[in-house]
């Protein structure tokens, strides 16, 4: 979708409704998946969606957890050294504090009493929330290719740590071209699947390091329309 296209947008791609006054810009992905360092120097152009500022900030505390619990599995990668950074400096500020408790909690060195081999640590998310953030992503790009709003659902999402092998929804559709203006921040691929399967599948890479899967059922958002 063209920059003009996007201007003459008339409704929120997150609740359907038209946007009124109270609009904002909202980033596909979200602005914070680009590190700061990068966007000094590679000036990116950072592609938005508008929304209504209240269904936005839904998102915001969510897309935080998300950057945060995700970026010690990036730092392998130059842009991921970035993301942790900024990490790193926004969790020495205060409202980063309990964001930092947050996350260092979900290490676990003995996860249920099982023994790890050595070096091995366990690390739980919160799915709910992860879910909710991938899922954003997903909504904000099918908007961007098909002018239409893909309804909120319950989607199937996975996440593929470095080392880990694709899962087979990954695999499904990795012949599918891959997009994204900046690839080492975030590229992805997406499938419809028709009838009988009738799925949406996209895949996502971010920081050149994680993947994840957002799978949500395309009969059920058309009849959510
Ligand atoms: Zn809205």
């Amino acid at each position: 979708m063209s920059k003009s296209r996007r201007r003459s947008i008339a409704i929120c791609y997150l609740c359907g409704v038209d946007l009124g006054k109270d609009r904002t810009k909202d980033h596909v992905p979200p602005s914070q998946f680009f590190p700061e360092a990068f966007r000094r120097t590679s000036g990116p152009q950072l592609v938005t969606l508008p929304a209504h500022r209240a269904c936005n900030s839904e998102y915001q505390q969510d897309e935080e957890y998300v950057v945060a619990t995700l970026a010690g599995f990036a730092a392998n990668s130059p842009v991921g050294r970035l993301l942790w950074q900024d990490v790193r400096s926004k969790f020495s500020r205060d409202r980063g504090q309990s964001l930092l408790r947050m996350v260092a909690s979900e290490f676990d060195k003995r996860p249920a009493g099982l023994v790890l081999p050595p070096r091995k640590i366990a690390k739980r998310f919160n799915s709910a929330r992860i879910q909710r953030v991938m899922h954003k992503i997903a909504r904000g790009l099918y908007f961007l290719e098909n002018g239409a709003l893909l309804p909120d659902s319950a989607p199937f999402v996975r996440l593929v740590l470095p080392g880990e092998d694709p899962p087979p929804e990954i695999a499904m559709i990795l012949q599918e071209p891959e997009r994204g203006a900046y690839p080492s921040v975030f590229a992805y691929r997406y499938k419809k699947f028709p009838a009988p399967d009738s799925l949406h599948v996209w895949a996502f890479w971010l920081w050149d390091s994680i993947a994840c899967s957002v799978v949500s059922d395309a009969a059920q958002c058309e009849e959510a329309l």
